[in-house]
């Protein structure tokens, strides 16, 4: 990078008076030569100085009207003159300044730039509050399965196709997900092992939730005129407005905060499941996400492989329930919330089973492997589960039956753990 690119990035925090006293004087070196920064300079501090005004806004009409009407011309302005650079320097200077007022109103010029309506008068759109999930080059937030506010937390970071996650009830588990290479990398923190897993075409669909809201995202944009906005209410204390469209087999609904046009929650429901988002940070600095086995790791080379879940992992998945978390019953539901709560239960049972090592682990991951060939299904696809009370053994009762999307034929597992193919008048209620 040549000096005037170097120093042409350090502008805005120049600007706003933030840089070390070193770094300050190179700046003015450079500007005394360069009429192009010296320009800039002064377009940025125009802009500042509006956004400064427009986060000191009280009710006073009068002054709320004439900030937006500077902003409005300070950006107009730069519109046309300013490259998308000035955005990603303005950006980089909100993710790291200490100075809040300053940060929120940079938020605003940002805004403002890229055309947001409301910050000049308009309504916030649809269109407005999405782009960030779609946009954003890092997306960090939290996965809450089901409607029970006490369910397992996955935590994500997201940059692009890798993914690093971590479940509120396995808290030595680290798993990183690379999904354009299909495959995963899981972590144990406290006994410092790493495995990989293979998880193939199960991580496009299933794996990857974010990918799951921006798809209907975009399906919702082309058939324009299906979002319906909703009433203005309150999300976690905040004052949020609601946009909710889908299909007959999705539904999503996105909060934003109005005043930064930045969601706040995503609800995204999706066959029986039912899928929060909260607690979004847009591209915050993160930690890389590399898939190399971190130093002071030791490998541990079992075959773990998700990509090939099948009906006989979900069965599997049902025994260890009846069998080991519970006395020999089937639970009372299933589903990926259910399965999300009791990975933890299991993770209890399984030091006290009489049972080898070896086949210790296996069984962790059986049972994460059957809430994967869930997913094929509760994804979409029609089921029913009715394994409430039943006994493990029971072969007269069936316990759940399914139909995978794109599938004609219907499967029936009964309480002895047989599966077979069932007819659609055959189905119980
Ligand atoms: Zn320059």
């Amino acid at each position: 990078m040549n000096t005037h690119d170097k120093i042409n990035e350090l502008l805005t925090t120049f600007a706003l008076g933030e840089l070390s006293p070193q770094e300050s004087s190179d700046v003015e070196t450079h500007l005394a030569e360069c009429p192009q920064c010296a320009s800039e300079l002064e377009e940025l501090r125009t802009v500042l100085e509006c956004a400064d005004a427009m986060s000191r806004l009280s009710a006073d009409e009068q002054t709320c009207q004439s900030a937006k009407q500077r902003i409005f011309e300070a950006t107009a302005s730069k519109q046309t003159s300013k490259p998308p650079a000035a955005i990603e320097s303005i950006w980089r200077m909100i993710m790291t300044t200490k100075k809040f007022r300053l940060a929120a109103a940079a938020i605003i010029v940002i805004a403002a730039i890229l055309g947001l309506a409301p910050f000049l008068g308009g309504t916030v759109t649809f269109a407005d509050v999405i782009k960030p999930i779609l946009n954003a080059r890092t997306i960090v937030f939290d996965v809450v399965f089901g409607n029970d506010e006490a369910s397992p937390v996955m935590h994500e970071e997201v940059a692009g196709s890798l993914i690093r996650r971590t479940v509120s009830n396995i808290p030595n588990m680290v798993m990183i997900l690379d999904l354009d290479n299909r495959k995963m990398l899981a972590l144990d923190t406290a006994a410092k092992t790493a495995g990989y897993v293979e998880i193939g075409k199960v991580g496009d669909k299933t794996q990857n939730y974010i990918e799951g809201v921006r798809r209907i995202i975009v399906e919702l944009q082309e058939k324009k005129g299906d979002v319906e906005k909703l009433a203005e209410c309150e999300i976690d204390g905040r004052k949020a407005i609601g946009f909710k469209g889908g299909n007959p087999k999705e539904k999503l609904t996105v909060w934003a905060d109005p005043k930064t046009v930045l969601p706040i929650r995503v609800e995204h429901e999706i066959g029986q499941l039912h899928i929060v988002f909260k607690n979004f940070e847009f591209d915050r600095q993160i930690e890389e996400i590399g898939m190399d086995v971190p130093r002071g790791y030791t490998l541990d080379n079992a075959q773990l492989d998700l990509s090939d879940a099948a009906e006989q992992d979900l069965i599997e998945s049902l025994r260890i329930w009846a069998e080991i978390i519970l006395d020999g019953t089937f639970p009372d539901a299933i589903g990926t919330d259910h399965y999300m709560k009791q990975i933890a239960v299991l993770g209890q049972k399984i030091p006290r089973l009489d049972i080898p090592d070896s086949e210790k682990v296996q069984l962790g991951f059986k049972f994460g492997k059957g809430m994967i060939f869930l997913q094929k299904f509760e994804f979409g696809g029609k089921w029913h589960y009715a394994g409430k009370g039943v006994k493990l053994g029971n072969a007269d009762k069936v316990i759940l039956w399914y139909k995978p999307e794109g599938s004609s034929a219907y499967r029936a597992i009964y309480g002895d753990l047989k599966a077979a193919d069932i007819s659609q008048e055959n189905l119980p209620k």
